[in-house]
């Protein structure tokens, strides 16, 4: 049977629970265990899907096709599991569950109530489908002390004693902040958060304390005798320069050592920090840079592209160079200010989007990428885009556009079925639009000769889709002839999946999202062949 850890924040949210859970699982799996890991999420939407990134940051999209907070793609980026649909839920799915099952009758006439309907959903999905695992890791979303996270805290509570305290541990994560002003470290937001933990009934087994500086002996003891848990088990985790740094500095604080110990297990293997020590450095002390432009929607909200930010840097670490990111708000970007604004970048990155605001502006700075033949990479909308650019000014379509945000032009870009016949368009849109999203990975066939089968190195290529628009396959022969090649198909011809530009050193648009597959210890070809070019762009 699996082992359970359950991580729990503390004081504030954002304190980078995500990322512990990841190292700590990476470190576990490089002792020799399987490990799998889980977010139960305190909000109400069923899924992060309809979300909007300013919100709540990225959406995640995992192979299965699920529409899943960012916090999974850290955990697939540090342990290499691929995340499933079922390892993230959210109390609105759990209480749609619920609701369901009342609505069929099947509680079979009994008052449906939190405790034990609404915490039995919840142990279910913590434990369905997890036979293999030596560990499952789950985080909780949001804060103890939070009204929504109630449920779950019960229910991890109850869990444990369900499945015998041994089999289970639970890490609760705090801010140990430090004051200027006195020049102090203070442990008493710490000890009113394990307070208010222990008052629903659970008491941590280990303490990471985040802080800004390192945390002196005296101050863990007081975490330890206050909040009662083991010294050892105090464990701190001070900012790190480079995200790559946490499984390392988690490693000398000896997390993983003490989660093994708690379970009386030992190490099948001493633990392998060389990739992440090796990565750290490149990230650290390389001083040539390489400046990228993200031109896009939400750039003002740092982790609105979170999975694209990271696969771009796995990207600088493959050809050993610093990616700077330049982000620029495609609503502002004027047409006169291109020229300036993309002066000093390499490479022009559109990415994905919803929505007819700021396309005006995506479209110049892929006009201006094209004809100044800066490396250029679309995704998703991205690509939609360079379509639109391409058929309005090479093909001289002038009213060529996307029915997502023009209903009256030629429909260039649009859904399935408004062409599906011979080419034809055979009705409108507006009622198709639910449930008709095109989720999780499909395959593409690359063609042969291209640079993208240069790149992927295999002709048949599994990536994740999110969208649920397509470009219309009846114009490949006009764009190709212009030199604007479809590269990659669906595997049934009719959805173009990549596309490329002759005669240009770098333009590739995909219309699926790369960036959730890149990990750090294995960069993605994509971004790294893109960063290549960007770096030899000048
Ligand atoms: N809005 C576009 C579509 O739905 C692109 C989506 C995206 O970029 N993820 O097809």
């Amino acid at each position: 049977m699996a082992r359970y850890i359950f991580v729990t924040g503390g004081v504030v949210s954002s304190l980078g629970k995500g990322l512990s859970s990841a190292s700590l699982a990476y470190l576990l799996q490089s002792r020799g265990y399987k490990v799998r890991l889980r977010k139960l999420d305190p909000y109400l939407n069923v899924d992060p899907g309809t979300m909007s990134p300013f919100q709540h940051g990225e959406v995640f999209v995992t192979d299965d096709g699920a529409e899943t907070d960012l916090d999974l793609g850290h955990y697939e980026r540090f342990s290499g599991v691929t995340a499933k649909k079922t390892d993230n839920i959210t109390t609105g799915k759990i209480y749609s569950d619920v609701l369901k099952k009342e609505r069929k009758g099947e509680y079979l006439g009994k008052t449906v109530q939190v405790i034990p309907h609404i915490t039995d959903r919840i142990k279910e999905f913590i434990k369905h489908d997890t036979s293999k695992e030596d560990f499952v890791i789950c985080e909780i979303g949001g804060i103890v002390g939070d009204i929504e996270s109630l449920p779950f805290i019960e229910a991890i509570r109850q869990f444990s004693n369900d499945i015998g305290k041994k089999n289970a541990l639970f890490i609760h994560l705090t801010l140990v902040p430090y004051l200027k002003a006195s020049d102090e470290i203070k442990t008493k937001p710490t000890q009113h958060s394990v307070k208010e933990l222990r008052s629903i009934g659970v008491q941590p087994d280990i303490i990471i304390c985040r802080s800004e500086r390192p945390i002196p002996l005296e101050h863990r003891k007081k975490i330890s005798l206050f909040c009662n848990v083991d010294i050892k088990n105090v464990i701190e985790t001070v900012d790190v320069k480079t995200i790559y740094e946490a499984p390392i500095s988690f490693a000398k604080e000896k997390l993983d050592v003490q989660v093994l110990n708690y379970f009386k297990l030992k190490s099948k293997k001493s633990n392998n920090l060389t990739p992440w020590k090796k990565i750290t450095k490149i990230t650290l002390n390389t001083k040539k840079h390489v400046n990228i432009a993200i031109i896009g929607k939400y750039v003002e909200l740092k982790d609105a592209y979170k999975s694209l930010d990271e696969a771009l840097t796995h990207g600088g670490i493959a050809n050993n160079i610093k990616v700077n990111l330049v982000r620029i708000d495609s609503e502002k970007l004027k047409v006169s200010e291109i020229k300036s604004k993309l002066k000093n970048v390499s490479g022009i990155l559109i990415p994905g989007g919803f929505g007819k605001r700021g396309t005006g502006g995506k479209i110049e700075a892929i006009k201006y990428s094209r004809i100044n033949k800066i490396p250029f990479l679309g995704i998703c909308y991205g690509m939609q885009m360079a379509i639109i650019e391409f058929a309005r000014n090479q093909l001289k379509i002038k009213k060529a556009t996307s029915s997502e945000f023009d209903k009256t032009g030629v429909h260039i870009i649009g859904l399935m079925n408004e062409w599906e016949r011979g080419g034809k368009k055979i009705k409108g849109t507006d009622k198709d639009l639910g449930g008709t999203m095109r989720l999780g990975s499909y395959d593409a066939i690359l063609k042969d000769k291209s640079k993208i089968k240069d790149i992927y190195k295999n002709r048949l290529i599994k990536e994740r889709h999110r969208h649920r628009y397509e470009v219309n396959i009846a114009y490949k022969d006009k764009f190709e002839k212009k030199g604007l090649i479809f590269s990659g198909l669906s595997p049934n011809n009719k959805l173009p999946e990549i596309i490329e530009l002759k005669n240009h050193p770098w333009f590739i648009g995909v219309q699926f999202h790369p960036e959730f597959k890149s990990r750090p210890l294995s960069p993605h070809p994509l971004f790294s062949s893109f960063i290549k070019a960007a770096k030899n762009h000048r």
